[in-house]
């Protein structure tokens, strides 16, 4: 039997992608919370599962170690994703990638300073404007940038909002919207063909 290996993302898309791949019959065997395994079993015994970082996701994806994926557009559009096919907006972990800052700065001045982990995307996207912007790349946290002086602004993910608003931050402009993707291996979309087009058909049919 074919084998496949899914590569999820941990956290908050985790959470979304887990009720998914259930109601295409696949639950994992193990869990990923209280188990050491990373190479995780499910229901299918041809399919496994591993629980990475949203940003290793395109890495093994893209060199095969897993043959599907699972990560956020913002992580897709930050790496550039070669390599891979992006065959399906599973419309989960849905949020917005943005521009915030405290009330008050102009955020369109000519020269910028940035806080975010999101330095390719944010540096495109201020070029695209004309800004030059000097990235500051931090890891978390970001909100604080602002507040200490690090930064004039941040380029983030928002979802309700709330964290900006804990911080005194408010959204200055949209980037982008965000959503989880499915990502699949070139070359496994053809040496795996049958397997991974019916596992793609199966979830289209849940999320359309
Ligand atoms: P919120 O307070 O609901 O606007 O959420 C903002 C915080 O959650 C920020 O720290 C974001 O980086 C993070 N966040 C929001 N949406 C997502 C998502 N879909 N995936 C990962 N992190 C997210």
């Amino acid at each position: 039997m074919t084998k496949l290996t899914i590569a999820l993302s941990k956290g908050r898309i985790l959470k979304d992608t887990l009720p998914l791949l259930k109601q295409v019959g696949i639950e994992l065997l193990d869990d990923p919370k209280e188990s050491r395994k990373l190479i995780l079993r499910t229901t299918q015994d041809n399919i496994s599962v591993v629980v990475v970082r949203p940003t290793d996701v395109p890495t093994f994806v893209q060199y095969g170690a897993a043959d599907i994926g699972v990560t956020g557009k913002d992580v897709l559009m930050e790496h550039g994703a070669q390599g891979v096919y992006e065959p399906l907006d599973l419309g989960i972990a849905r949020c917005k990638l943005m521009v915030a800052g405290m009330e008050g700065v102009d955020w369109k001045q000519p020269r910028l300073r940035v806080a975010t982990k999101y330095t390719n995307l944010a540096r495109a996207f201020f070029a695209g404007r004309g800004q030059q912007a000097e990235m500051i790349k931090l890891y978390g946290a970001m909100e604080l940038a602002p507040i200490v002086g690090l930064a004039d602004v941040i380029v983030d993910l928002v979802d309700t909002g709330n964290t900006l608003k804990a911080n005194g931050l408010i959204p200055f402009e949209e980037i982008a919207d965000i959503s989880s993707r499915l990502v699949v291996n070139k070359a496994a979309m053809k040496t795996k063909y049958n397997e991974i087009q019916k596992f793609i058909e199966q979830v289209q049919d849940i999320v359309s």
